[in-house]
């Protein structure tokens, strides 16, 4: 039984909020970006500081609390949040200090992608992450960290420096590459299972206008698009990033009207390379094909990171699905064309999130994060916004990915999974599970931290 001694103590003690049920921010506070998850925590505590956090753990072990780490509270299976325990809620903690003479940047546990993107892009930095700028720091980097600068930069975890933590004993350690490495080679995609990450420091890149956004073309073209694609990314230089998409055309500006509600396959595009070259890198794609809608052109790296902010609002219902692809051969285009004509709203998707170039160069068990050797990330995603319409879009999704599946590589990217259980998470990290379970066992013996694409120690 909780005492209310002891949460009056651990208010008291706290310089952030805690909110409990019944209070008139409770629901508001639990809601995560997936408006699928519906989950109702004892605590929810707003940490002000690592203070509170230590206090967050130490409350919880004391009162045997189940934990839930919320960073961006964008996780696709909720992990932000838990029914019943104590939620860790670093959303308070999003500063964001630029060195621009050492070109790295600290971040707070409880960032957005957006809160860097635009104190960096004041200096001509970027820090590589993902294609959407409202999705948490934390969780995206201990996942792995993949986006429109993976093939120049390599993924956000190979750009990570080091992280401050509270581990389950409720005392903050450093992780980089001299202190704690075990740690520091495990947070670099094992995802939340060791801490709870306070700051991550950074390596900024040279990145400011790019040239970049989406080209899409008829679906009558997709598989003649999505063949030359593959042979196209497989040999691209490193500064050219292209994502493949199939969309809906949203019906509003700046989309032409007679492309609304239309499905189209599509390249969302980020050159980094020399902006007076790009106009003749991106001759020889227009070429191949001319674009029915073409959006790309000189745009800030914020800029383009936004861009699909306005079509993924919170509250959304979400089903993902997820799996790492070598191949790509005529028969799976062939099912994914037949698939995403059956979509069933505007916003669900399948993209292809390609992983070679400075990526693959990491070797595979240089971090947690094993399937480098993979091409690309898939992910489907059943998407809307009314939720009556739940079953409608997971069904889709399910389907598309079952016949899909067949031609994956193993595994999938934990951040892209919801609850699959714990063969699906052994195969995404590959050889690297063994080392993965001792440190867990190590650092975290009781399973403390389990709110996560777990790794479970026998
Ligand atoms: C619209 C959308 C677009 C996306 N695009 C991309 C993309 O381009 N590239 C990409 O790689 N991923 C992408 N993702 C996936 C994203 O990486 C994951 O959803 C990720 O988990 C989000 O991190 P978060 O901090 O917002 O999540 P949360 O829900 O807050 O947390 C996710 C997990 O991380 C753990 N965690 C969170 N904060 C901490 C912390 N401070 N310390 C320790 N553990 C912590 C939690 O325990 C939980 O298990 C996208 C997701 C969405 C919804």
């Amino acid at each position: 039984m909780l005492g209310e001694v002891s949460i009056a103590a651990f208010r008291a003690g706290l310089r952030g909020e805690l909110i409990e049920p019944g209070d008139s921010s409770y629901d508001q506070a639990r809601k995560v970006y997936n408006g699928m998850i519906d989950r109702r925590p004892r605590f929810i505590v707003r940490c002000a500081d690592v203070a509170d956090v230590m206090s967050a753990v130490k409350f919880a072990r004391e009162e045997g609390l189940l934990v839930a780490i919320r960073g961006g509270g964008h996780n696709a299976g909720g992990l932000g949040v838990c029914d019943d325990g104590l939620v860790i809620d670093l959303s308070e903690m999003n500063y964001v200090h630029v060195d621009p003479r050492k070109k790295t940047v600290l971040v707070g546990g409880g960032a957005l992608w957006r809160d860097v993107d635009h104190a960096t892009h004041a200096f001509g930095l970027a820090v590589p992450s993902g294609i959407i700028s409202t999705t948490g720091v934390a969780g995206l980097t201990l996942g792995g960290g993949l986006g429109y600068l993976t093939r120049r930069y390599g993924l956000t975890i190979d750009n990570l420096l080091g992280v401050e933590m509270v581990l389950a004993d409720g005392k903050l350690v450093a992780a980089n590459a001299k202190e704690n490495a075990d740690l520091f080679w495990a947070v670099r995609g094992g995802g939340g299972n060791f801490g709870v990450v306070t700051s991550f420091l950074f390596k900024a890149r040279p990145v400011h206008t790019v040239y970049g956004g989406p080209m899409l073309w008829p679906m009558e073209d997709a598989a003649e698009m999505m063949r030359w694609y593959r042979s196209f990314i497989a040999k691209a230089s490193e500064d050219i990033y292209g994502f493949f998409a199939f969309h809906t055309v949203p019906p509003w500006a700046p989309f032409p009207e007679h492309l609304h509600n239309r499905k189209m396959c599509g390249i969302v595009w980020c050159y980094t390379g020399a902006l007076k070259k790009a106009e003749k890198v991106f001759k020889a794609i227009r070429d191949f094909k001319t674009p029915g809608l073409d959006l790309v052109g000189f745009i800030p790296h914020p800029a383009l990171q936004s861009l699909f902010d306005r079509v993924y609002p919170s509250g959304m219902q979400w089903y993902w699905k997820a799996d790492f692809v070598s191949a790509l051969p005529d028969e799976a285009i062939a099912e994914h064309i037949k698939h995403f004509e059956k979509t069933p709203s505007l916003q669900s998707t399948m993209h292809l999130y390609p992983i070679n170039g400075a990526a693959r160069r990491v070797k595979k068990n240089a971090t947690a994060w094993w399937h480098r050797d993979a091409t690309w990330a898939e992910v489907i995603v059943g998407v809307d916004p009314d939720p009556a319409n739940k079953e409608k879009v997971s069904k889709w999704a399910k389907e598309y990915w079952s016949s899909l599946h067949p031609y994956s590589a193993g595994g999938a990217y934990i951040n892209f999974m919801m609850e699959e259980g714990a063969d699906r998470i052994r195969a995404t990290y590959g050889k690297n599970y063994e080392r993965l379970e001792k440190i867990k066992k190590r650092r975290d013996p009781t399973n403390f931290f389990r709110v996560n694409q777990n790794i479970a120690t026998k």
